[in-house]
Parts: C-alpha cells; sequence; structure tokens
C-alpha cells in the first residue's frame, strides 16, 4: 500500500460469505483506513448488489452468468464495471488499484484467484485455507518469490502469527493448534453414525459457512489446518499438535526451543484475526467485546480423538506421503462435504469416502500447476462415482 494516510485498497474475494460479510463490518468501522475495491460473489446478487451499493467498489464479479445481467445493469448505472465467470476473479485481483487481497472464497475456488494476486504481488489475507492444502508449496513458493505476504485470517494461523511478531529469528519447537472439538465432541462411532446434518451444522463456539461448519464437526477442518499450518509457517508434520480446548478462547500456542510456549488469546470472533490481516502490522483499536476470566473459570484441554474423527488422522497422512495426496483428501473432502448436506451420504462415509479416494487418486510426487489442477479432477470423479 501507499505511503503516509493513504487507505488500504482491498479486493474481497467471497464478500457475501460469513468471513465477506465480517470483513466489510470491519471496513465500516475503519472507512478511514480501508477502502473497498473490488467484490465477488459466486451467485448471491441481492447481497452483492447491497453491498456495492453501500462501499462503492470499482468493480464487482458474480461467478454465476446466469445473475449477471440484471446486476450489470443496475450497477452500470452507479458507474461500478461488472463482471462474470470464473476466470473474471483472476483479471479482477490483478487491478492496479488493490493493495490487498483477502480471500473469502471457499474450496478449491480460491487457487488460481490467489496465485494471479501472487503473481501481480498483491499481499494476500488469505481465509480460503483450501488453497494452502491444495498447492502449499507451489503458493508458498511462489509468494517467497514474488515477495508478498501471506496473512492469515485464519483463527488459529493468526494466533501463530501474532504469537511469532519479533521472533522471526527463533526456532519453534512446535505448535499445537487448538480445536473446539465440535459438536459432537466426545460422541462414540455408533453415535455419529446416526448424525443429521441439522444436528452437525450447530456449532458450539463459531457462526460460519456451510462447508466449514461440517468440516468443523468431522474434524477435518482441523486437518486441513494442521496442513495449512505446515505451510504458512514450514513445519513439519510431527511439530504440529493439535488440542481440543471446547471453550475456544486460547486460540493457539507457539513453543520454542528453550521450552517456553506463548499463546493468544480472546473471545472467539473472526473479525479480530480479519482485521488483524488487514491492517498487520499495525493493531486497530476495536469495541469487540471483552474477554472476562471470571466467565471462564476454568480453560480445559483434552486429547483429540483421531481414531473415531478419521478425516483428522487423514490429513497427517497426506503431509506424510506430500506430492498431491492433500489436493486428492481436499477434493474429495468437497465432494462429500457437499453430498452429506443433500443427504446422499451418511455422516460417518464423508472419512470413508476421502480415504478411499486419497488412497487410489494417481499421485505426483513433485507436482505441477497442471498436476494439481488434474489431481483435483480425477478426485472429484472418484467421490462422485463412489456416493
Ligand atoms: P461461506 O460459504 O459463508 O462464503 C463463501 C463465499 O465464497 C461466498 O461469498 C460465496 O458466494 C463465494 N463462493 C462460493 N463458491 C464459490 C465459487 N465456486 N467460486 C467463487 N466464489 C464462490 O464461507 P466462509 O466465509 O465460512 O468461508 C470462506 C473461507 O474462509 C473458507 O475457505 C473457510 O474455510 C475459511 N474460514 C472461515 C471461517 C469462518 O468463520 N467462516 C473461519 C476460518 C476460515 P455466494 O454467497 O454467492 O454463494
Ligand atoms: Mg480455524
Amino acid at each position: 500500500m501507499g505511503e503516509g494516510s493513504k487507505k488500504k485498497r482491498i479486493a474481497l474475494l467471497g464478500s457475501t460469505g460469513s468471513i465477506g460479510r465480517q470483513a466489510l463490518d470491519v471496513v465500516r468501522q475503519n472507512s478511514d483506513k480501508f477502502e473497498i475495491e473490488v467484490l465477488t460473489a459466486y451467485s448471491n446478487d441481492e447481497l452483492l448488489l447491497e453491498q456495492a451499493l453501500e462501499f462503492k467498489p470499482n468493480t464487482v464479479v458474480i461467478v454465476d452468468e446466469s445473475k449477471y445481467e440484471n446486476l450489470s445493469e443496475r450497477l452500470w448505472k452507479e458507474g461500478i464495471k461488472t463482471y462474470t465467470g470464473e476466470s473474471s476473479l483472476e483479471d479482477v485481483v490483478r487491478m492496479e488499484d488493490v493493495d490487498l487481497v483477502l480471500t473469502a472464497l471457499v474450496g478449491y475456488s480460491g487457487l488460481k484467484p490467489t496465485i494471479a494476486a501472487i503473481e501481480a504481488k498483491k499481499a494476500i489475507a488469505l481465509a480460503n485455507k483450501e488453497t494452502l492444502v491444495v498447492a502449499g508449496d507451489l503458493i508458498t513458493d511462489l509468494a517467497n518469490k514474488n515477495r508478498v505476504p501471506l496473512l492469515p485470517v485464519d483463527s488459529e494461523h493468526s494466533a501463530i502469527f501474532q504469537c511469532l511478531a519479533g521472533e522471526f529469528h527463533n526456532k519453534i519447537e512446535k505448535i499445537y493448534l487448538t480445536a473446539s472439538g465440535g459438536p459432537f465432541r466426545g460422541w462414540t462411532t455408533e453415535q455419529l453414525a446416526q448424525v443429521t446434518k441439522e444436528k452437525a451444522l450447530k456449532h458450539p463456539n463459531w457462526e460460519m459457512g456451510a462447508k466449514i461448519t461440517i468440516d468443523s464437526a468431522t474434524l477435518m477442518n482441523k486437518g486441513l489446518e494442521v496442513i495449512e499450518a505446515k505451510w504458512l509457517f514450514q513445519l513439519e508434520s510431527s511439530q504440529i499438535d493439535t488440542i481440543v480446548h471446547p471453550q475456544s478462547i486460547i486460540h493457539s500456542i507457539v513453543q520454542f526451543d528453550d521450552g517456553s510456549m506463548k499463546a493468544q488469546m480472546g473471545l472467539p470472533d473472526m473479525k479480530l484475526p480479519i482485521q488483524y490481516a488487514m491492517a498487520y502490522p499495525t493493531r486497530i483499536k476495536s469495541d469487540f467485546p471483552r474477554f472476562n476470566f471470571m466467565d471462564y473459570p476454568q480453560l480445559t484441554f483434552e486429547k483429540a480423538d483421531i481414531e473415531t474423527f478419521k478425516n483428522l488422522g487423514l490429513a497427517y497422512q497426506a503431509l506424510d506421503l506430500g506430492g498431491t495426496a492433500a489436493c486428492a483428501l481436499n477434493a474429495a473432502n468437497e465432494i462429500t462435504n457437499a453430498a452429506f448436506l443433500q443427504d446422499k451420504i451418511k455422516f460417518l462415509q464423508i472419512a470413508e469416502i476421502n480415504e478411499r479416494v486419497m488412497n487410489t487418486a494417481s499421485f505426483v510426487k513433485k507436482p505441477s500447476l497442471e498436476d494439481y489442477v488434474s489431481c483435483n479432477s480425477e478426485a472429484r470423479r472418484l467421490a462422485v462415482e463412489l456416493l
């Protein structure tokens, strides 16, 4: 971004989602610091229109072509350009007037726009963890080469990132990613066999989009976060531990090689990590509710049950396999997650199918972007066949 008092100009990919809407709250509260240059959605044209009228971006993208005509006509009158189609996302992140791209879209769809943004040397505030799960080595190499920061939005990774401020020369022994355990913490396999999507969609501590809420219930989310952490902080899988902490107050912990541990804590509110990434390296004063120790006289910890919640174990396997394994796991999970939401499969089948796909998809040890793209398609096809 420019010097002095210039506002940071943001392209917000996925503005109609849970992270996107909260990011706009942060902008609304800090209109002296941020300006919205680009807004994008998949198909929610009504909310996108409302957001565009309020934030007056230069450009919007509605990926779903059937929604394009109405929206573009409406926004043309306001002097706002409208584009459609998936590849438009790659074009708009390159625009000169963009300083920071916040990737708040869901799943594999974040990969190519993120690559385009890094190549155009835009700072990345990364909520879309799937991008790093699919192609973490490629993305982190590209970011290094282009000297582009990848600023984590995911609360656990933001916590680690905050703990590492001023510690860049110090060795990390290990990190602990905290997990709420989701709505089925402590449940047995027999109980999980009967789970409905309505129950899985009720997360105890966070209000999130449907996909990540199901991923949290199966512990796939924590698995994706283990992989995300490997790439963001350049760790071995043996250095990444997970610990269930049902109150979600401690957002994650770094242990340095002198044995000292640093944790970042606060009430669970995604606006804080979103704002931290957007304003980095500065902290902005906020009126978010403050933590009160007397409301939480006990913070508790337990071991994650990876025997019952197999997806977390699969993520560690994917890391040890390397290559395209995590890409295949992610693709399978996007299919099984959506199938569970459509009542096509049962809860336990999510991990079963994920495992079969990860073990049968073609494997490339040192993949190129094309290899990732074809691995993603193949794994999706395999998962669909297994539904
Ligand atoms: P939502 O489902 O709430 O929102 C997703 C956004 O992406 C919407 O704007 C949606 O548009 C758009 N979108 C969906 N599919 C596509 C596609 N194929 N191409 C382009 N755009 C698309 O998701 P969340 O906000 O919950 O999550 C976003 C990302 O942030 C995920 O990767 C998630 O893992 C991560 N994250 C989320 C957290 C949370 O608290 N929600 C916490 C930590 C990480 P439309 O509305 O039109 O469908
Ligand atoms: Mg998280």
